[in-house]
C-alpha cells in the first residue's frame, strides 16, 4: 500500500486560501489490469494552474469525491513528469521505469504518486532508453515536466499559422523572458528565423540582454519603452531591410500599449497572435495598421488546438524530444524546489507565491 499526498481544493479561491494536502492511499498490489502507479519526479507551476485553482480558467478539472475526500475536489496542476512504478496485467505500453507525461490537461499533477488507466500517460525515453538509443543527451527532469505545455506552445505558434522564410523573416514576441519566449527565440534560431524580443526594463537590464541572446538565441532585445516608441520603428524597419523580409507574426503575451506597439511592428498582412494577457490589459489594434496593413488578430490557446489532434501533439512532443536529444534546445530554467516530505500544499502554495520570480518546479 501506497501512501500518497495530493494538493487538493474544493473550492475555488486564492491558492494560499483554498489548497490542502489531502493524503489516500493506492492498493499496489492490486493494480487494474487497464491501469499502471506512478510516481512523481517533478512538476511545475504554470500561470494557468494558478487561475484554474482562482476558477477564472476556462478549463478546469471536475471536482469529485474519487481520492476520497469529504467534500468534491480536484488535484492542482496540469504538467508533471512520471515513473511507472507498477503494471496492470494488461499493459503492453509501458514498463516499471518508463518515465511518462499526462495525454491530456487537467490531470492534477501537484501530487506524489498516481493510479490511472494507461492510456492517460505518454511515454517519454527515460536516461537508460536515451542512452540505448545512442542520443547524444537524455531528457532531464526540469525537461520531462515542463514540456507539455511551453515548448509545444513556441513550436506550434511558429510553425502553424504563418509560412516563415528561414533567414529572411521576422518574429516579435513580448515576455521575451518568460519560459515560452524562451522556447520561441530558441526555436525561432534553430527555424532559421530572425527574432526581436520585448522585455520590462530593469536594473540588471544587460544581464538579462546578454541572456537571451547568448543562451537562448534571440537576435534583437528591446525594453517595452523602444517597443512603444514611434522613432525606435526606424531602427526596426533596418534590421528587416537587411534581411530582406518581413515582420510576419507577433507574439503576445502581456496585452496593453505594449501589445498595440507590437501589431505596429508587422508588416504586411502579419498575424498577432495573443496567448496571455499577464498586464490584464485588452489588446487594441490600431486602426490604420488592420485597414491598411490588413494585420489580423487571432488567440492561440494550446489546450484547444491540441484536444481534437492527438496526432499533432504527438509529433511536437516528438520534436521537442529530439531537439532536447540532440542538444539543441535548452529548458528554460525553473527554480527547483525539493520536496521535502512535509507539507505538500504549503511547497505548492510558497511556489505560488514565488512564481513572479520565475518559474516554480517541485521535484520528488
Ligand atoms: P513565466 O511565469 O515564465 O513568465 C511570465 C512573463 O510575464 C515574464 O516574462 C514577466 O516579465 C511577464 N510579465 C508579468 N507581468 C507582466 C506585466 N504586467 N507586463 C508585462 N510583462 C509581464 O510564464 P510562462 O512562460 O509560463 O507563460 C507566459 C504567458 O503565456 C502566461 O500568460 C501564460 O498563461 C501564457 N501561456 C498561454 C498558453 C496558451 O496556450 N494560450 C500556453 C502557455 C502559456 P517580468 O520578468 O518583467 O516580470
Amino acid at each position: 500500500m501506497i501512501t500518497a499526498q495530493a494538493v487538493a481544493y474544493s473550492k475555488y479561491g486564492e491558492p494560499k486560501d483554498v489548497l490542502f494536502t489531502h493524503k489516500y492511499e493506492i492498493d499496489d498490489d492490486n493494480v487494474p489490469s487497464d491501469s499502471i502507479v506512478v510516481k512523481t519526479l517533478g512538476s511545475p507551476v504554470n500561470p494557468s494552474d494558478i487561475n484554474q485553482v482562482q476558477g477564472v480558467y476556462p478549463s478546469r478539472p471536475e471536482l469529485t469525491k474519487e481520492l476520497g475526500t469529504s467534500e468534491p475536489a480536484a488535484v492542482g496542476g496540469n504538467e508533471g513528469l512520471f515513473e511507472v512504478i507498477k503494471v496492470g496485467s494488461g499493459v503492453s505500453q509501458f514498463k516499471v521505469g518508463d518515465w511518462c507525461v499526462p495525454t491530456s490537461v487537467n490531470f492534477g499533477t501537484w501530487r506524489t504518486h498516481a493510479l490511472c488507466a494507461s492510456e492517460k500517460m505518454t511515454k517519454l525515453n527515460n536516461p537508460t532508453q536515451s542512452k540505448n538509443a545512442g542520443k547524444k543527451h537524455s531528457l532531464t527532469v526540469d525537461q520531462g515536466a515542463t514540456i507539455s505545455v511551453n515548448p509545444l506552445t513556441a513550436l506550434l505558434m511558429l510553425t502553424h499559422y504563418v509560412k516563415l522564410q528561414p533567414g529572411k523573416d521576422w518574429v516579435v514576441q513580448n515576455g521575451a523572458n518568460s519560459a515560452v519566449g524562451k522556447f520561441v527565440s530558441q526555436i525561432a534560431k534553430i527555424l532559421g528565423i530572425n527574432l526581436i524580443g520585448v522585455v520590462r526594463d530593469r536594473d540588471n537590464l544587460q544581464a538579462l540582454v546578454d541572456e537571451l541572446q547568448q543562451e537562448y538565441g534571440a537576435d534583437k532585445v528591446i525594453t517595452e519603452e523602444q517597443n512603444e516608441l514611434r522613432d525606435f520603428s526606424n531602427e526596426v524597419k533596418s534590421w528587416v531591410k537587411e534581411t530582406g523580409g518581413d515582420v510576419k507574426l507577433a507574439l503576445n503575451c502581456v496585452g496593453g500599449k505594449n501589445a498595440t506597439a507590437l501589431a505596429r511592428k508587422l508588416g504586411q498582412d502579419g498575424l498577432m497572435l495573443t496567448y496571455g494577457g499577464m498586464s490584464f490589459q485588452p489588446v487594441i489594434i490600431p486602426t490604420a495598421v488592420h485597414i491598411f496593413k490588413n494585420v489580423t488578430s487571432s488567440g492561440f490557446w494550446v489546450t484547444a488546438l491540441l484536444k481534437n489532434d492527438p496526432e499533432l501533439k504527438k509529433r511536437s512532443l516528438d520534436q521537442i524530444v529530439e531537439w532536447y536529444e540532440n542538444g539543441q534546445l535548452k529548458v528554460a530554467k525553473s527554480n527547483e524546489v525539493k520536496f521535502d516530505g512535509s507539507d505538500l500544499a504549503k511547497v505548492y502554495t510558497d511556489a505560488v507565491a514565488n512564481s513572479k520570480q520565475g518559474k516554480q518546479l517541485i521535484v520528488y
